[in-house]
């Protein structure tokens, strides 16, 4: 039986953008290809509002990480650790051999700008690295207030924003970053497979000046083929669910942008009224995220247990993430093309299970 998902990420996807993917096929250096790839671009900077590049990736959101790491690190990376994901800017940079420092917090709390600036101020590096939505801990971090003192302090610094778990369900201002990037498979609500991100001028600038880039992480090559070949990719692209980010990208801009945000918002203030009710919210306050409630199981219930209970009843929600959270904390997401009447039914389950 198919569990509608209130976990972040995959979400659920509608039975109308499922089946754009069964079109039928063509080359992907064809017109079709190219008037596709132009298409979504032009509707991506309308949905995320902004004047910058957009590129396309066939890949997780992962990729764009560790290709922007790639593509504009030469001094140092700042990463600013809050949690599991947070965590992954680091790794990826320590993975790639990249000279890398790091500032964390206990795991709920949020990275402040005071926290960066002090950091910064070593003049060690030329890259931060911030997550929007920490999605291990359902926190929201401040990151416009950080970028706008890094511009004002250190406007050498370039700054990448993991919004995997947020873009299209959260506002962001996009030109405030250099990159900002995001997976299909959360907040916009689409299969797995594809990711894109917003690219600033001087990012490719920057770039141009940096030994390594890789072939499928190279930017440059990516922006080549973006503009010489008209939207395609530098590798054959999953064509399908291009032609499901295409529909579902009408459909966002059918229901506004604004009005996207404020549904999120809806139901992310039903569920933190519902945990403030029965148990506790785990994130600092102030800094809950619009996407993701994550929950601190005060009562001790068994998680796994209620996921096989909600389970029967068509519903999943996620257990705390990683060995650190998991039972301590749940996870109930509300991104994508829920509603609030999608969340009342999975919290008026939960109610039923726990006999609340
Ligand atoms: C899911 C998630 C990722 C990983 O995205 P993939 O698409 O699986 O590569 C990274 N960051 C955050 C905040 C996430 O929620």
């Amino acid at each position: 039986m198919h569990k509608k998902l209130f976990i972040p990420g995959p979400t659920e996807v509608l039975p109308e953008v499922l089946e754009a993917q069964t079109k039928p096929m063509f080359g992907h250096r064809m017109k079709e290809a190219s008037e596709l790839g132009t298409r979504v671009i032009e509707k991506l900077k309308k949905v995320l509002g902004t004047k910058q590049n957009v590129l396309y990736w066939t890949a997780s959101g992962s990729l764009i990480m560790e290709a922007s790491l790639r593509n504009s690190v030469k001094k140092g990376v700042l990463n600013t650790i809050c949690g599991a994901f947070s965590e992954r800017w680091y790794k990826m940079a320590k993975a790639n051999g990249l000279p890398c420092g790091k500032i964390e917090v206990e795991w709920g709390k949020a990275i402040k700008p005071e926290m960066v600036d002090a950091e910064l101020a070593t003049g060690k590096y030329d890259v931060l690295c911030l997550t929007h939505n920490e999605t291990s801990t359902g926190v929201m971090n401040p990151v416009e207030e950080i970028a706008d003192m890094v511009h004002e302090k250190y406007p050498d610094v370039f700054i990448l924003v993991d919004a995997v778990s947020s873009l299209t369900g959260a506002r962001i201002d996009a030109d405030k970053f250099d990159v900002v990037l995001t997976s299909t498979q959360k907040a916009v609500a689409l299969p797995p497979g594809l990711s894109f991100c917003t690219v600033s001028d001087r990012f490719y600038e920057r770039a141009a000046t940096v030994e390594n880039r890789g072939y499928y992480t190279d930017f440059l090559l990516m922006r080549k083929y973006a503009e010489e070949r008209k939207g395609q990719t530098p590798s054959t692209p999953a064509l399908s669910l291009l032609n499901a980010l295409d529909h579902q990208l009408d459909r966002i801009l059918e229901e506004g942008v604004e009005a996207r945000y404020k549904r999120h918002s809806e139901m992310a203030a039903k569920v933190r009224e519902w945990a403030g009710r029965h148990f506790e919210l785990f994130p600092e306050k102030g800094y809950e995220s619009e996407t993701v409630t994550v929950v601190k199981n005060t009562k001790g219930i068994s998680v796994a247990d209620l996921n096989s209970k909600l389970a029967e009843k068509g519903l999943a929600i996620a257990n705390g993430y990683g060995k650190q959270l998991k039972e301590k904390t749940f996870r109930i997401a509300h991104m994508g093309d829920l509603k609030p009447e999608d969340v009342d039914e999975v919290l008026g389950a939960i109610d039923e299970a726990l006999g609340l």
